[in-house]
C-alpha cells in the first residue's frame, strides 16, 4: 500500500507597509512554487495573509498594491486573503487558554519600571525575568507573557539554515498579549499559521531570530511545529543589503521599467535558488524543479544587468502579436493601425534589440516615424552624396514593380540592382536607409522595407526625393 503524502500548505504573510518589494515577491514566489509545483501532493495550497495588525500605519492602498503585484507576477493564492487584524479575538482567546494551562503568566511590569528591569538584567548579563512569573499578582492592566523555558536550548531545524541552536538563557518570556488586549506578532503569526494549517513557513532570514520564540509558543500549545525555511536576504550588486539606494524595488517599478512577469519571475527565482548551472528557467520548469533543497545559504546578489538579460530571453520568446501588445503601453504614443501592423512585421527583428519593453521606443523608432519627416544632421550625409537622388528614384521605380514583399526578395532585388549598375552596395544602402529611417536604428534594408510595408516605404522614398529636388 502506498502512503498518501500530506498536502503542503504555504503562505505569504506581508505587512502592508508599502508596495510589494522585490524581496517579498521572491518570498511569495518560493512559497507559491512549493505549493503549486510538481512535487506538491494533491490538495496543497498557497495562502495569503495580510499582517495588518498595525492599525496606525494601516493603509488599504498598500494592500491593493501587494495584491496587484502578486497578480501581475501570476502568483495566484487559494481562497480569500486573510486579515490578521480580523482574528484578534481568536489570538486573545489563545493567550487566555495559555494562562489557564499555566503556559503563560500575567505581567504588570510596564513603562519605566519595565525598562529599568530589562536594563538591569542586561547590565548584569542575566536573563530578564519578570517578577510576576512566579504567579504573584499586581494591579491594573497587565500583559500576558509566555512562560518560556529557562534552561537548555531551543533547537530550530531549518530546511535552509540547518540546525540552529538558541540558548534559552538569553531569551526572555515574550509578550503574547499586550495590556490593551491586542496580540503581538509572535502570537498572531503562530496562531494564524496553525489555524490555516500551514505546514511550511518559508520567509526571509530576518525572521530567524523570531523563530525560537514562535517554536516555544507552538510547543506550549502542543501544536505541530511547521517546517521552517529561512531564505538569505537579497543583497545589491555591491554586496550590501538591498535598499532603496540600489534602485527600483517595488514589483510595479519593474513592470513600468519593462519587465515581463515571466522575466522577473525567472530573475527572482535565481536570487537564492539554483538548479545546477541553469540561468534561464521558465515558469513551467520552475514548477517542475523547485524544492527547498535548491535554496542556498549565501545572500543572493541582485545584478540589474543580469536581470535585464534574463528578461530579454522572454521578450524574444513572445509571439509577434503578443510582442506588439506588450510594447504598446511603453511607446511614447499609441500606434495607429498601420503602425501596429508594421510593428508586427518588425517584431522578429526588434525583439533581438531589446532587453526591456521600454527599449521598444528606441528599437522601433524607425517604424514610428510620421511623415513628413526631415532627415537631418549626420543621418542626412548619405543623401548629400553625388548620385543619391538617382539611387532613390531608380530604386523606388523598381520597387514599385516588386510584388514579393519579403526581406529576402527585397534584399535580392537591391543586390541585383547594384550589380547591374556596377555599384557597390555601399552606394545603394546608405541613401536608402537614410530616406527610410532618418538614421534611426534599423535592421537590414530588406527587413526595414518589409517592416514598413510597400506603401509606406515608397512614400518615404518619394518624400526624400522631393526634398532633394527642391
Ligand atoms: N509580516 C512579516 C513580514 O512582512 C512576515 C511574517 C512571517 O512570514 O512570518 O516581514
Amino acid at each position: 500500500m502506498t502512503q498518501e503524502a500530506r498536502p503542503i500548505v504555504t503562505r505569504f504573510a506581508p505587512s502592508p507597509t508599502g508596495y510589494l518589494h522585490i524581496g517579498g515577491a521572491r518570498t511569495a514566489l518560493f512559497n507559491w512554487l512549493l505549493a503549486r509545483g510538481g512535487h506538491a501532493p494533491e490538495g496543497s495550497k498557497f495562502l495569503l495573509r495580510i499582517e495588518d495588525t498595525d492599525r496606525a500605519r494601516h493603509n488599504e492602498a498598500a494592500v491593493e498594491a501587494i495584491l496587484d503585484g502578486l497578480k501581475w507576477l501570476g502568483l495566484d493564492w487559494d481562497g480569500e486573503p486573510i486579515s490578521q487584524h480580523s482574528r484578534a479575538d481568536r489570538h486573545a482567546a489563545v493567550a487566555e487558554e495559555m494562562l489557564a494551562t499555566g503556559q503563560a503568566f500575567k505581567c504588570w511590569l510596564a513603562g519605566d519600571e519595565l525598562d529599568k528591569a530589562r536594563q538591569e538584567a542586561r547590565e548584569n548579563n542575566v536573563r530578564f525575568t519578570s517578577p510576576y512569573r512566579d504567579g504573584s499578582e499586581g494591579e491594573g492592566p497587565y500583559s500576558i507573557r509566555l512562560k518560556a523555558p529557562i534552561d537548555g536550548e531551543t533547537v530550530v531545524q531549518d530546511a535552509v539554515q540547518g540546525e540552529v541552536r538558541f540558548p534559552n538563557a538569553t531569551s526572555d518570556d515574550v509578550v503574547i498579549l499586550r495590556s490593551d488586549g491586542t496580540p503581538t506578532y509572535m502570537l498572531a503569526v503562530v496562531v494564524d499559521d496553525h489555524d490555516m494549517g500551514v505546514t511550511h513557513v518559508v520567509r526571509g532570514d530576518d525572521h530567524l531570530n523570531n523563530t525560537p520564540k514562535q517554536q516555544q509558543i507552538y510547543e506550549a500549545l502542543g501544536w505541530n511545529v511547521p517546517v521552517f525555511a529561512h531564505i538569505p536576504l537579497i543583497h545589491g550588486a555591491d554586496g550590501k543589503k538591498l535598499s532603496k539606494r540600489h534602485g527600483a524595488l517595488g514589483v510595479e517599478a519593474y513592470r513600468d521599467e519593462g519587465y515581463l512577469p515571466e522575466g522577473l519571475m525567472n530573475g527572482l527565482l535565481r536570487l537564492g535558488w539554483a538548479h545546477g548551472d541553469d540561468e534561464l528557467i521558465s515558469k513551467a520548469k520552475a514548477l517542475e524543479w523547485f524544492g527547498l533543497d535548491g535554496i542556498g545559504r549565501a545572500p543572493a546578489r541582485l545584478d540589474p544587468e543580469k536581470l535585464a538579460a534574463t528578461n530579454a530571453h522572454y521578450v524574444q520568446g513572445l509571439g509577434d502579436e503578443d510582442f506588439v501588445a506588450a510594447i504598446t503601453p511603453h511607446l511614447d504614443k499609441a500606434p495607429s493601425a498601420e503602425q501596429a501592423a508594421a510593428l508586427g512585421r518588425a517584431a522578429p527583428f526588434l525583439k533581438y534589440r531589446m532587453k526591456l519593453l521600454t527599449d521598444a521606443q528606441a528599437a522601433a523608432g524607425f517604424v514610428l516615424l510620421e511623415r513628413p519627416f526631415e532627415v537631418t544632421g549626420k543621418a542626412a550625409k548619405p543623401l548629400k552624396k553625388e548620385g543619391a537622388l538617382g539611387v532613390l528614384t531608380t530604386v523606388r521605380e523598381r520597387l514599385m514593380e516588386q510584388d514579393e514583399w519579403t526581406a529576402e526578395a527585397l534584399d535580392a532585388t537591391l543586390q541585383a540592382y547594384a550589380e547591374e549598375r556596377e555599384m557597390g552596395f555601399g552606394q545603394v544602402g546608405p541613401p536608402l536607409r537614410a530616406a527610410l529611417t532618418a538614421g534611426k536604428p534599423s535592421p537590414s534594408i530588406g527587413e526595414t522595407l518589409f517592416s514598413l510595408g510597400k506603401d509606406e516605404s515608397l512614400a518615404r522614398l518619394a518624400e526624400a526625393e522631393a526634398r532633394l529636388n527642391t
